[in-house]
């Protein structure tokens, strides 16, 4: 059973859409105030986040920002007010996956949480796939065996499991520290530094200038990106 996380002080608003998601099958989890909500949001209990924006304690944009600043990537509902910023909000800066505008119909909210869901489903079912392929590169998952223009490569561990958990995420920037904890596991100690080393020798691998990559892109002050 999916579980939705609600945040939002005004009460009225808040039963109402704990009543609609509870008959619709749904668990429920709600919180009155950013705090609270933050809090819960972090720990990673619910499948889905309806966040609204004007919130006391903290509001919905800093909640929103710092859940993705710290690698949270649960699917997020903003409630937003007319004239916000819509491109703000869905874009990089708040990094929100789809938002509603106040007043709103349950009905309307219900059918962008499912089809959220539904996109999230389709998406494990992508990373689930044995086989990549971009630009001359071909990465064969199950195989654990990497091609450039038909040429094997060969890959240490680390480096496989770093390429694939960046293609897994193509587009997305990730930080090292998420490669490590995915990596390594949360429970070996390797250092952020290690990580750029494994990266520089992949993309002597696989680039056909690494000091100019195509694939492993860096974010400045963040971590790497895989292209799309
Ligand atoms: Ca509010």
């Amino acid at each position: 059973m999916k579980k939705i996380l609600i945040i939002e002080d005004e009460e009225p608003i808040r039963i109402v859409l704990e009543d609609d998601f509870l008959s619709e099958g749904y668990q429920v989890e709600s919180a009155s105030n950013g705090t609270e909500g933050f809090k819960r949001a972090l720990n990673k209990t619910s499948d889905l986040i309806i966040l609204d924006i004007m919130l006391p304690g903290m509001d919905g944009f800093e909640i929103c920002k710092k859940l993705r600043s710290q690698g949270i990537k649960t699917p997020i509902i903003m409630l937003t007010a007319k004239g916000q910023e819509i491109d703000r909000i869905l874009g990089l800066e708040f990094g929100a996956d789809d938002y509603v505008t106040k007043p709103f119909s349950p009905r309307e909210l219900l059918a962008r949480v499912k089809a959220i869901l539904r996109r999230m489903e389709n998406h494990i079912e992508n990373e689930e796939q044995n086989f990549f392929s971009l630009m001359g590169l071909e990465v064969d998952f199950r195989n654990y065996r990497c091609y450039k223009h038909g040429k094997e490569i060969n890959l240490t561990v680390f480096e496989f499991g770093i390429l694939k958990y960046l293609i897994q995420n193509q587009g997305r920037a990730i930080t090292r520290d998420e490669l490590l904890d995915e990596v390594w596991g949360k429970n070996v100690v390797v250092t952020p530094r290690s990580v750029d080393t494994h990266i520089a020798n992949l993309r002597k691998k696989i680039e056909n200038d690494p000091a100019n990559p195509k694939f492993i892109g860096s974010v400045h002050g963040f971590g790497y990106r895989f292209a799309d």
